[in-house]
């Protein structure tokens, strides 16, 4: 396994490798390092579909504001490395924020994610996030110039964002959605799940379930959305719930569910932390 920590290094290496292996496909898997099973998940698909993998770790400034946890976002980069070495994976892409970021931000080509899509959900609390996730991931993508990128669906708006993104530039990448994992009981897995006590891990399963008493409401045939919301707050009983929506790819809210075209996302917090979650029909 590789581990490199320079631009430089890395365009060298991918230079090479597509000069010596042109008809190879090259795997992406962005993340910001403490991996978990989630990850894996993604490492694992990268390794089915591709001759090559590479992972990225790197947590990115520009994509917290000023009062979120990027100091405290848990850094593991011993542990990463195993996990990446035991998965097999070709190559770690591990730079400094002077690696990415070289120059003041006032000196920096920045980016606009779609303000329909940005500026809502997640976006509306967190302004700006959207287009410091966008600007991070097309560097990625220029450095290693994969032939699939995987992203989970965990992050749903970011998902849809970056496949946009990818739509609109014309780039040559095929996106690839990953599945959610969550522990045994439920709880969608994530970096910032360690911040949580016992207790919270306990409470944060009502997520899952008022996703789950979503799918069965389905199931039964309710398809409107305010019923169906109403079932998922029950569940959801004294949770810190910040937003439930029932929306379609473009993120707009909708009244009625339609079958392959709907997302239902929910951001609760419980003990301070922010938790997402959510369900893809
Ligand atoms: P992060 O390190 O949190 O930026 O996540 C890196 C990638 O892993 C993103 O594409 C996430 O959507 C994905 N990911 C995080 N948690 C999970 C999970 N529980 N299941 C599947 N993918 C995940």
């Amino acid at each position: 396994m590789q581990v490199l920590s320079t631009t430089e290094e890395l365009r060298h290496y991918i230079a090479n490798l597509k000069a010596e292996n042109p008809n190879k496909t090259i795997g992406l898997v962005p993340t910001m390092g403490a991996l978990h099973n989630g990850h894996l998940s993604l490492i694992q698909q990268s390794k089915e579909q591709c001759d090559y993998t590479i992972v990225s770790i790197f947590v990115n400034p520009t994509q917290f504001a000023p009062n979120e946890d990027f100091d405290k976002y848990p850094r593991k980069k011993e542990a990463d490395l195993n996990i990446c070495q035991k998965t097999d994976v070709d190559i770690v892409f591990m730079p400094e924020i002077a690696q990415m970021y070289p120059l003041d931000s006032t000196l920096q080509t920045t980016f606009n994610a779609p303000k329909n899509m940005a500026n809502v959900l997640e976006g509306k609390t967190r302004p700006g996030h959207f287009d410091g996730v966008l600007q991070i991931v097309l560097k990625l993508f220029n450095l290693t110039q994969p032939t699939k990128a995987f992203f989970g669906q965990k992050d749903a708006q970011q998902l849809l964002i970056i496949q946009k993104m990818v739509e609109d530039l014309f780039l040559p990448i095929t996106i690839v959605s990953c599945p959610i994992v969550r522990t045994q009981e439920g709880l969608a897995l994530s970096s910032r799940n360690v911040y949580l006590s016992e207790n919270g891990k306990k409470d944060a399963l009502k997520i899952s379930s008022a996703l789950n008493a979503i799918t069965k409401a389905i199931m039964q045939g309710i398809q409107d959305s305010k019923a169906l919301k109403k079932i998922a707050f029950e569940v959801l009983e004294n949770i810190e719930v910040e937003y439930l929506v029932i929306v379609n790819r473009e993120l707009e809210e909708i009244k009625t569910i339609k079958k392959d075209s709907t997302l239902v996302l929910i951001v609760a917090r419980i003990e301070g932390v922010r938790l997402l979650d959510n369900l893809w029909f």
